[in-house]
């Protein structure tokens, strides 16, 4: 009998601001889960989904990625958020993706439970749905999602297909923000970051408090 793999590429959006442990925990495990050739990270040149522009530049957070990622070969990242005008919407990126890979590919579009709540409310979010596979993250132990509101807004068979493609991740207790807090309080963050990026940060002097007071002491 003639076998066909479906060739399976991971979108993951996000403002990476800094790229943690936690990101490119899930990103592995999604990648395998979803018998995926690759997986993207793709940072947002601003996400609509948060009230302020990152801290760091779009040039820094796709170097810190690069450094994250570097020893994992399935792993890679994208700057067409970055090179776009405007609010990053997810459905451009993924119609970008569509255009380059064309309809023989299957484009997997990663999010957290966390950020997957409000998904009724993403621009255009019934069409995004149709345009792509909407893989959520559901961190160990988290209850499971309700999608009642994605039912009501956008219909009953796409929160069957998003509740269908609900992967367990394992449970990194990681986020940029916690990270930012404590770099602008010195503290030391080495344990959330891969050793390159934190390096990074140092060197750079990003997240400090601010960086106008000088260089940031680390205990
Ligand atoms: P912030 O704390 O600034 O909101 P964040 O740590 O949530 O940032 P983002 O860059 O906003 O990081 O996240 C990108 C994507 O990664 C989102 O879909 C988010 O749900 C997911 N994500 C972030 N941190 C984790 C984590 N520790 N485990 C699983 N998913 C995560």
């Amino acid at each position: 009998m003639l076998c066909v793999m479906t060739r399976r590429i991971v979108l993951f959006g996000g403002s990476f601001d800094p790229i943690h442990v936690g990101h490119t925990t899930v990103a592995r495990a999604a990648c395998e889960h979803l018998e995926a050739e690759r997986l993207l990270f793709i940072p947002a040149r601003r996400s609509p989904h948060k009230h302020r522009e990152p801290i760091a530049d779009g040039a820094d957070r796709l170097a810190m990625i690069h450094l994250a990622i570097a020893d994992h070969p399935r792993l890679d990242v994208s700057d067409c958020e970055l090179r776009r005008a405007g609010p990053s919407y997810t459905l451009d990126t993924v119609r970008t993706f569509r255009r380059m890979y064309g309809d023989a590919v299957e484009l997997c579009w990663l999010v957290g439970a966390d950020a997957a709540r409000d998904l009724h409310r993403w621009h255009r979010a019934a069409e995004l749905l149709d345009a792509c596979r909407v893989c959520v993250m559901r961190r160990g132990g988290a209850p499971a999602p309700d999608w009642s509101p994605v039912a009501r807004a956008l219909g009953r068979e796409r929160a069957d297909a998003l509740a269908a493609n609900v992967i367990e991740t394992p449970l990194v207790d990681v986020s940029s923000s916690a990270i930012r807090a404590d770099l602008a309080r010195g503290k030391d963050v080495s344990d959330r970051l891969a050793p390159a990026v934190w390096d990074y940060i140092r060197r750079r002097g990003l997240y400090g408090p601010q960086n106008a007071a000088g260089p940031v002491v680390f205990d």
